[in-house]
């Protein structure tokens, strides 16, 4: 089977970033097209709906409406038409919910971490067919700037997200193109999984840009869904993680999960519990999985000389990091935004079953009870993580 382009280009970037960077997976890079997909079958038991479907929509504050529209139809040689299985709730979604959006508000159509079954596909599509189940990555870049021209394009000025900047997965079928859709490995047989690959992907891309090594402590800030995909990819490179989060359960799903220890955020001996279980190794990374400028602080202060502070997340307000913290320890600060090409290096993991995919997805919801998710994703019971829609 052909990959694409543009996975043919993301892989030899991927190697450059490796030997520049002396960075490895434990596991050999693969794209998930070149294996051969043996769930053609699945495309048998599809349903179409007499050209109309089922969309969920946002619309108005905390108000979900079922509308139908008409099904897409494939248009450019490179569309692909998925038959959505299942797509989860991320924090923007839940944002946009509330009407507490910066920019996205109702009546929309959101949805970026999805998973589904390939339905139509373009005369020039080569590497999915109709039946393969695929994990779909919402970044969109403009295609011709830098970042985007060498496989970033998560940094392209004119960067869209499906689902935030452009409308989103929450539909029956959905359109998109050959080199968004990744196939899903055949060990993976609950395809509603694969709505969690988005989330581990933006894992991937902190523990990368972070430069993630064995043997290392890192400290993450939030044990939310972001942080905990961070977690758990941190230790597949062999890393050590303490979070931090003010919610007891978040703290208990670490554990869970994995984590070394979990300390509560308001803990005044914070820095000595950390101290506790790195003794003398000390911390070399240090992650704002929140976005939260007290926290970018701390992770400053906390993390030992020549360390890493990832930032995933920002809410655009100050902090009060000074060029002294950074030149003093020299640290590196680095940001992370959503990913560049990481789905393939998440989909070689959960094909050697290294994640727990299922653990992350924790609440399932028929999409005729969208409303009970968004609810759930606010009142976040105890054990809740993520909620998933299956369509
Ligand atoms: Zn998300
Ligand atoms: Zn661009």
């Amino acid at each position: 089977m052909k990959r694409s382009w543009c996975q043919v280009n993301l892989r030899s970037i991927w190697k450059e970033r490796t030997e520049k960077m002396e960075f490895r997976w434990l596991t050999p890079f693969t794209t998930g097209c070149e294996r051969e997909n043996k769930r053609g079958d699945l495309s048998a038991s599809i349903k179409r709906l007499d050209n109309t479907m089922k969309v969920v929509e946002i619309s108005d504050t905390r108000k979900i409406t079922i509308i139908e529209k008409v099904e897409p139809q494939i248009v450019n040689p490179d569309d692909v038409i998925i038959r959505v299985a299942a797509v989860s709730i991320c924090g923007t979604d839940v944002h946009t919910f509330t009407n507490t959006h910066p920019f996205v508000k109702p009546p929309v159509v959101v949805g970026h971490e999805c998973s589904g079954v390939v339905t139509a596909i373009g005369s020039k599509v080569k590497s999915v067919k109709i039946g393969d189940r695929v994990a779909v990555d919402p970044v969109l870049g403009c295609g011709t700037c830098t970042p985007c021209t060498i496989g970033r394009p998560n940094a392209c000025a004119e960067v869209k997200c499906r689902g935030v900047h452009v409308e989103g997965a929450m539909q029956e079928f959905f359109k998109i193109r050959e080199q968004d859709v990744y196939v899903l490995p055949d060990s993976l047989s609950d395809t509603v999984l694969g709505a969690a690959i988005e989330p581990f992907a933006i894992g991937a891309q902190a523990v990368w840009r972070g430069g993630v090594r064995s043997g290392q402590n890192m400290v993450i800030f939030g044990a939310g869904p972001i942080g905990l995909t961070t977690m758990l990819m941190a230790k597949v490179r062999g890393a050590e993680c303490i979070l931090v989060d003010l919610k007891d359960d978040r703290l208990d799903n670490a554990i869970r999960l994995g984590a070394a220890a979990a300390i509560r955020a308001d803990a005044d001996d914070l820095k000595e519990q950390v101290r506790g279980v790195t003794g003398d190794q000390g911390v070399l990374v240090t992650c704002d999985a929140v976005g939260n400028p007290d926290i970018v602080d701390r992770c400053v202060e906390l993390v030992d000389p020549t360390g890493t502070v990832i930032l995933l997340g920002m809410d655009g307000s100050q902090n009060n990091v000074t060029e002294l913290d950074i030149f003093r320890k020299e640290l590196t600060v680095v940001g992370s935004r959503m990913n560049s090409g990481m789905f393939p290096t998440v989909l070689d993991l959960v094909g050697q079953d290294q994640l727990p995919l299922s653990e992350i997805l924790t609440h399932r919801f028929s999409c005729e009870r969208a409303d009970h998710a968004f609810d759930m994703a606010i009142e976040q019971p105890d054990g809740f993580i993520k909620a998933v829609i299956t369509f």
